[in-house]
């Protein structure tokens, strides 16, 4: 059967599109990696072990979502299942129609729509220094998936360390859990009062949000917990199963000013913000275009999320890292015209009501945008002594990378440089290396990062098993 829409990512985004077309009276087909709705601020724990609800405190809007999103008839959900491909124009399917190519937990599949719409969310920015492939140095999403998902800890003494907001609350959240925080590193300063001032246009309508950073601010501080500020981890070592920190002083572009301070943890929990998930969107060939403060490379998109890809629609995250509410707005959208496009006529006081409330979420990620974007080049720094791993899939270090660069004077993208060295090649397909590969081309050349470019996409995107592959057959 073809689905009038495929959706890749049931988070705010993929849920509320889902919810738009499939009251529009159209059919609607959801995959997802994780075992329920709510994506990756809604983490839930899977099935008899978790609550029908998590926590929505700051999100009002969240429980009413996931529950008609999981009741509704006409949306068909396919969890703990990767979409790792799409196919199209392939003999025997409609013009009209695309096939997505999913792993399953009974095996590979295919699904065909009429439309297609990435949903595919962000995961946390990697950032290479020595030492960071250790166990024990996690990012901040996998510390916070492992207490969302299994309630765990990942260790009972924990570092966090990095500069997006997201890691006071992670911060307040392991407090909450038992965990004792040795110190808490942020690479910028807490906001003045003028970066105060400017980020007042952020809050109507995200008053709560606001509220849960500062109750989380004040449990950190009730628990003195120690904070430092201008300060990076610069370098891990690891001795039985301790973890030693250097903690380096940094200026306002976050370069190291020589005095540094060493701490232990059993886990350092690192977040210097996310990365747009856009590798289905580089296989299906949408446009990608730069945006640093949103995340890095964003899938280009029309005023109704339309990718440059015929039907291939793009919501939340992967336009730009901007917040829940905002991928929740934007999934809206583009249900409305991915249902007006399917032939159902949307009232104009619906429209203009989303249109609202995506100039209300904007300006929201405008200013987080403004205040936390990360010093790409100077996080690159730490990453140029020559034994630095860089791909860790592939093991491939600064070292032989440097080599490549000074060896061949004409090479100027991380796509050359995976050619040359393998850096990208590895199961995670580059997700991990490819930001520190361009950061360390452009120091290496004084080139802007996005002069780069970025590494292609090819079928599987992601990880599966080879007989997934075999079972969708025409490949
Ligand atoms: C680990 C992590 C934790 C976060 N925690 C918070 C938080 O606590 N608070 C906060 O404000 N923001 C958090 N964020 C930011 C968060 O991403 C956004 O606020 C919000 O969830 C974005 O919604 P979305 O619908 O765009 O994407 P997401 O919520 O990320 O949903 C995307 C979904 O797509 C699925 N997916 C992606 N690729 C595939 C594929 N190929 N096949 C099948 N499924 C796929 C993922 O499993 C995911 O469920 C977190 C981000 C990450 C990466």
């Amino acid at each position: 059967m073809t689905q009038d829409l495929a959706i890749v990512g049931a988070g705010p985004a993929g849920m509320a599109a889902a919810l738009a077309v499939a009251e529009a009276g159209f059919s609607v087909a959801v995959v997802d990696e994780q075992a329920r709705a709510g994506g990756q601020i809604f983490r839930r724990p899977p099935g008899a072990l978790g609550e029908r609800h998590g926590s929505y405190r700051p999100y009002p809007w969240a429980r009413e979502l996931i529950e008609r999103f999981e009741d509704h008839p006409r949306i068909e959900t396919h969890f703990r299942s990767t979409a790792f491909g799409v196919l199209r124009d392939r003999e025997g399917l409609a013009s009209t129609a695309l096939e997505l190519a999913v792993s399953t937990p009974t095996g590979g599949r295919k699904i065909a729509s009429r439309r297609l719409l990435l949903a595919t969310g962000a995961y946390d920015m990697p950032v290479a220094f020595p030492g960071w492939t250790l166990p024990g140095v996690m990012t901040a999403g996998a510390v916070q998936s492992l207490l969302k998902s299994q309630k765990l800890l990942a260790g009972q003494r924990v570092v966090v360390a990095g500069s997006h907001p997201i890691q006071l609350i992670l911060a307040a959240q392991l407090l909450d859990a038992g965990a004792e925080i040795s110190e808490i590193a942020l690479a910028r300063d807490l906001p003045g009062l003028v970066e105060m001032a400017q980020s007042l246009p952020a809050i109507p309508g995200h008053v709560s949000i606001f509220a849960e950073g500062m109750r989380a601010l004040a449990k950190i501080l009730r628990h003195r917990v120690p904070i430092s500020r201008r300060t990076v981890v610069s370098e891990v070592v690891r001795t039985d199963n301790t973890l030693e920190l250097r903690l380096s002083r940094v200026d306002s572009d976050w370069k190291k000013t020589g005095a540094d301070h060493w701490v232990e943890a059993d886990v350092l929990a690192l977040g210097y913000g996310f990365t747009p998930s856009t590798e289905l969107a580089r296989q299906v060939g949408c446009d990608l275009s730069w945006n640093s403060a949103g995340g890095g490379w964003t899938v280009s998109h029309d005023a109704g999320f339309q990718s440059s890809a015929p039907d291939v629609f793009v919501a939340g995250e992967p336009t730009g890292v901007a917040g829940a509410e905002r991928a929740w707005a934007e999934g809206h959208m583009a249900g409305l015209t991915i249902a007006a496009s399917l032939g159902a006529a949307i009232q104009p006081a619906t429209l203009a009501r989303a249109k609202r409330r995506l100039a209300g979420a904007a300006r929201f990620a405008g200013v987080m945008h403004t205040m936390f974007e990360p010093r790409r080049a100077a996080l690159a720094e730490l990453s140029r002594q020559e034994e630095t791993v860089i791909c860790r899939c592939e093991e491939i270090r600064n070292g032989t990378i440097e080599d490549a660069l000074q060896n061949n004077p004409f090479m100027q993208s991380a796509s050359a440089v995976k050619l040359e060295c393998r850096s990208g090649m590895g199961p995670c397909q580059g997700r991990y290396c490819e930001g520190t590969v361009a950061a360390r081309i452009a120091a290496i050349r004084d080139a802007p990062i996005e002069a780069s470019g970025y590494f292609n996409a090819h079928l599987p995107v992601k990880p599966v098993p080879l007989q997934d592959y075999r079972d969708i057959g025409d490949v």
